[in-house]
């Protein structure tokens, strides 16, 4: 019997739930705990209808509350937590995990409510904690961060003596028929896409103003799109585990309605995180943005189009230049029709299922905290492509870029 505690019933949560349901003989029981728990059983009831996974229970849960949660993993007895609730969530949960000794997965780096601040230090200081309690701790193992590790450290492992240049490209080409909406948590994505830019050059990071550095970038299935230079949280472990790194940098296609939005509400002081008085009430202006967009949960129905995201990577093979790109591209609307989520949702909820299925099935293994691109590729790459993310893979051509 294995059994596993997910947390979070958002978009996420609802992909990770299907996908551990499609796979009894690794998740036996699976709790579905977020805040709101009747969004659990909405989810949960769709997966047992979808998948003839009975073996399910749901929980409310403020994962902000360490006894809380320390009491919910008692009572439950999982394996693995698996977290998919918010970043502000990491350090609770990875606590609660190590006063229980239960192995611990997550998707996204912590972050402090009051800062859009993206780094790891927060949850590489648990190492010693999680290695002194024999326990496991897999940050970031969505897509990206997630994937796009496991592709560079396949590529390191499999094409490359040394790599040294990545260039991480990430396209959204989906129509979801809305004038602007964010493909996961608003609040999360704006804070994200909306700080400086950053990439990793010679030993040292650059700093850019937000979306200052832009080009056109040719996905496959798709053409081209204009890709935007943003600081996202895998550059951070990529160039201290490849320190062969000279440069290492990440793009995001944006459209220009999605900027133009972006640009007004920044304007207008609608992305702040701090506290403002209305009618004697704190308001923080990003929270409530949210509650009046679109719910990225609900953008499913409607959505055309794909996402593609890879690895472009150069560097050397027995003495001379090689080049090769891995990517991956995912339909919005098969996404939908298999778990009633967006391809966002999806391609970071399967991940997420697989990381937990390679720790419970002990292909990875371990004692302390790690990121994805520290343990074998291969399992995990066999199973993507089982589970409904195929990647491809192209060795030369040209890859767009300058070195
Ligand atoms: P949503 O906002 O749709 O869902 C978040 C869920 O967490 C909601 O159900 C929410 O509850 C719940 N939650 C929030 N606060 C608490 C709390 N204190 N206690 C318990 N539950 C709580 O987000 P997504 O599903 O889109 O994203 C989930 C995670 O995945 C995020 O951390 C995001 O950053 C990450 N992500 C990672 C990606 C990657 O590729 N690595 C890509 C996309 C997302 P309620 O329903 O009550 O609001």
């Amino acid at each position: 019997m294995s059994k596993v505690l997910i947390i979070g019933a958002g978009g996420v949560g609802r992909v990770v739930v299907y996908k551990c349901a499609q796979h009894p003989e690794v998740f036996s029981e699976i709790m579905l705990a977020s805040r709101t728990k009747s969004k659990c059983d909405e989810i949960v009831a769709d997966v047992k209808r979808d998948t003839g996974h009975q073996n399910m229970q749901t929980a409310g849960v403020d994962a902000e509350n360490v006894p809380e949660l320390v009491a919910l993993i008692k009572s439950f007895g999982p394996e693995l937590v698996l977290h998919v609730a918010l970043p502000y969530q990491d350090l609770t949960i990875m606590d609660a995990c190590l006063e229980t000794g239960v192995h611990y997965l997550d998707t996204a780096n912590y972050e402090p409510k009051d800062e859009a601040k993206f780094e790891y230090s927060w949850q590489w200081a648990y190492q010693d904690r999680f290695k002194e309690k024999g326990i496991l701790g897999v940050l970031g193992c969505g897509f990206d961060p997630g994937v796009t590790s496991i592709f560079t450290a396949y590529a390191a492992k499999h094409h490359f003596d040394e790599i040294h240049y990545l260039d991480i490209i990430d396209c959204n080409a989906g129509d979801h028929g809305k004038a602007f909406a964010t493909n996961f948590n608003p609040e999360i994505n704006i804070r994200e896409v909306t700080q400086k830019g950053r990439y990793y050059e010679n030993g040292k990071w650059v700093e850019t103003e937000p979306h200052e550095i832009s080009k056109m970038i040719n996905y496959p299935g798709i053409g081209p799109k204009n890709s935007y230079v943003i600081y996202h949280e895998e550059l951070e472990s990529l160039v201290k585990n490849f320190p062969t790194l000279k440069r290492a940098r990440f793009w995001m296609t944006f459209g220009e309605e999605y900027l133009t939005h972006l640009r007004v509400i920044q304007n207008i002081g609608m992305a702040r995180i701090d506290a403002v008085k209305y009618k004697g009430v704190d308001v923080i202006p990003l929270e409530f943005l949210k509650a009046v967009l679109p719910d990225p949960g609900e953008l499913g129905e409607n959505y055309t189009g794909q996402t593609s995201i890879g690895c472009r990577i150069r560097g050397i093979k027995d003495g001379k230049v090689k080049d090769y790109y891995i990517w991956n591209n995912c339909s919005h609307e098969a996404a939908y029709k298999e778990t009633g989520a967006q391809g966002v949702s999806y391609t970071t909820g399967v991940p997420a299922m697989i990381g937990a299925m390679m720790i419970m099935t002990g292909k990875w293994n371990g004692k302390g905290v790690f990121n994805v691109e520290e343990f074998n590729p291969d399992p995990f790459l066999d199973q993507l492509n089982k589970d409904g993310l195929p990647w491809h893979e192209q060795v030369g051509g040209d890859l767009e870029f300058d070195y």
